[in-house]
């Protein structure tokens, strides 16, 4: 898995764990993502199914912080499953993009 995410002009160390990640207010998370310290952390626990969309979903999350998008949890939710399957379902286009974007 990867160490960094790097969202525009922003790189963010990502920091796997064993166990829910808690937030502030000590709700159990997949995963969260940090502007201000600049991590994204996420667990080990479930099936990598699971931990690749909980990445991807902060990614997004992050995404709202770079570009000011000021999205809320349902919306992040949605363009990460959107983006995720898009990415698993056109991998030619992907290639692509990645070769000669
Ligand atoms: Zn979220």
């Amino acid at each position: 898995m990867v160490d960094t995410m790097k969202i525009g002009a922003t790189t963010y160390e990502v920091l796997p764990q064993t166990g829910f990640v808690l937030n502030d207010r000590g709700d159990a998370l997949f995963g969260q993502q940090s502007y201000r310290s600049l991590e994204v952390r996420y667990t080990t626990d479930p099936p990598i199914q699971v931990q690749l969309k909980t990445l991807l979903h902060e990614a997004v999350h992050g995404m709202s912080d770079e570009y000011v998008w000021g999205i809320d949890e349902t919306m992040a939710e949605r363009i990460a499953n959107g983006v995720y399957a898009f990415i698993r379902d056109n991998r030619e286009l992907v290639t692509d993009i990645l070769e000669n974007g």
